[in-house]
């Protein structure tokens, strides 16, 4: 079993794979790029999550977006306790507010302490025999409909992980804009789909409605500490602070977000913090939509959980990415155990190896895609962006090199953005400002991208998901 990813769904599954004594890798390039798990990360559980094993999980999962998977909510209410309390064995929670919170060795609530939780749980399944490698993964290597594994590098030396069966855990892929959070740009997501695998929507994402764009982070509690001005054009942001007030539920993102940042998003805003004065304005924090193994399997041995996984989206995530994690793990390890016996059906070369990402193509998607999105969306920029896409995937074979990074996070990109220009409304997490409401023929429609090779194109449908779809 190989498992790309060092987060906590990655670590989580690693765990208990290697509890059901199955054999595990687990690959992960964190010593250079810290995972959101670890960065960001408060780990809180939001105590209600507890109620989806006896209340409507409607309620506690409520999904504006329309496109949850249809299996996420029985899948909480049949694992999420038991998950829970195995992971409060390894690091113990205690309550904070409507939240429970990793009680540490250092006191006090403080960011990256998900990192601790993750720690915790890849040194249990180090205990009990599980390998983890460092090492980032630059390609999948499949025959027909089967993935006989993946390519990596360590500092220049590649190398090769064999397995029956591969686990995509790689995170999310906000730090493809300006304004999200992470540094995760997700392309494994378009190395996924160059392999035939499909992506499911993608437009989707979860907004912290205050953040530092230029910091690429929330606003933490602490910033609030000494009563932070906000600022609109200079002066005081009154519409923002009533904004605030009356949407203070648990849809509060989303609806600050519709109701407030899409009609300013133009206007300079900024926040005096004890440190100086900064631009203020919504940062991207969870990409909501990735990898439909299951929605629509094309490789039949590839599974994916975690932020690179298409089937969780709500219109309240605080504190349930994780716990969403902790289920999609056991339900995972569950079903993978039993196909633990097979063999890698054949070897391949780990080939030379590929080069990282050019940064100055990152930086060039990030401002191109900066552009045109939210309130300055248009159709027109949206299919120059995606032509650009495609122009730069031929500049980069046009020498005949392998495909690598580049071109796996063009594709992604590309994808992307066609899913925006698919979903022809506004919903949830999503915003075009030329279809500014929720259109409810279109409820349970999820767009699903798909890259065909020969003619280097992405196509993005936007139809009916089948019922009983599973996670
Ligand atoms: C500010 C902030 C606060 C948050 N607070 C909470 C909270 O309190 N509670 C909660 O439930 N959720 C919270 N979340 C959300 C939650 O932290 C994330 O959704 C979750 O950590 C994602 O976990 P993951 O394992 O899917 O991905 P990640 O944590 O991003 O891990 C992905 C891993 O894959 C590795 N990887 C990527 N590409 C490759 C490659 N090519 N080869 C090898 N390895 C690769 C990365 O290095 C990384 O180790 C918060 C998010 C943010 C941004």
């Amino acid at each position: 079993m190989a498992i790309v990813g060092g987060g906590i769904a990655g670590a989580w599954l690693a765990y208990r794979l290697a509890q059901r004594e199955v054999p595990t890798v687990l690959i992960s390039t964190e010593e250079h790029a810290p995972a959101t798990s670890r960065q960001w990360a408060f780990g809180l559980v939001e105590q209600r999550v507890f109620d989806c094993a006896t209340a409507p999980a409607a309620e506690v999962f409520a999904d504006g977006s329309g496109t949850q998977d249809p299996g996420y909510a029985p899948m909480m209410a049949e694992y999420f306790a038991e998950e829970f309390e195995e992971l409060n064995r390894l690091v113990e929670y205690g309550p904070f507010g409507p939240y429970l919170h990793p009680r540490l060795a250092e006191p006090g609530i403080h960011m990256g302490g998900g990192g601790s939780v993750v720690d915790a749980v890849l040194a249990r399944f180090e205990k009990l025999g599980g390998t983890t490698i460092h090492g980032r993964v630059t390609d999948l290597v499949v025959d027909g409909d089967v993935c006989l594994g993946v390519r990596y590098e360590h500092h220049g030396v590649p190398g090769r992980i064999l397995c029956t069966q591969l686990v995509f855990a790689s995170g999310g892929f906000c730090g493809l804009f300006a304004d999200g959070v992470g540094s995760n740009t997700g392309y494994l997501l378009g190395t996924y789909a160059r392999h035939g695998g499909r992506l499911a929507s993608l437009e989707l994402f979860n907004r912290f409605p205050l953040g530092l764009p230029d910091r690429n982070r929330p606003l933490y509690p602490s910033d609030f500490d000494g009563a932070p001005r906000l600022l609109r054009a200079g002066e005081r942001a009154g519409e923002l602070e009533k904004a605030l007030d009356a949407y203070q539920g648990d849809r509060c993102d989303v609806d600050v977000f519709a109701h407030y940042w899409t009609r300013n998003l133009d206007v300079p805003h900024t926040v005096e913090l004890a440190d100086g004065s900064f631009r203020l304005g919504p940062v991207r924090g969870f990409s909501m939509g990735g990898m439909a193994t299951r929605l629509a399997p094309t490789v039949r041995n590839v599974h994916a959980t975690g932020e690179c996984a298409y089937g969780l989206a709500v219109d309240s995530i605080s504190g349930k990415p994780f716990p969403s994690f902790l289920a999609k793990g056991r339900m995972l390890a569950d079903a993978l155990a039993r196909h633990s016996t097979g063999v890698a059906e054949a070897d391949f070369e780990a080939g030379g190896a590929q080069p990282g990402a050019d940064a100055s193509l990152r930086q060039e998607i990030r401002h191109r895609l900066d552009a045109f999105q939210d309130s300055r969306f248009s159709l027109a920029s949206a299919e120059e962006f995606a032509r650009w896409c495609r122009s730069q995937r031929g500049r980069r074979r046009a020498d005949g090199t392998p495909d690598n990074e580049d071109v796996d996070l063009l594709i992604l990109a590309e994808a992307y953005t066609r899913s925006t220009m698919a979903r022809g409304e506004s919903r949830g997490f999503f915003f075009r400002p030329d279809l500014p409401t929720a259109d409810h023929t279109l409820d349970n429609h999820v767009t699903l991208a798909h890259y065909d090779a020969a003619d280097d194109r992405i196509h993005v449908t936007l139809s009916p998901r089948e019922t009983g779809a599973s996670t």
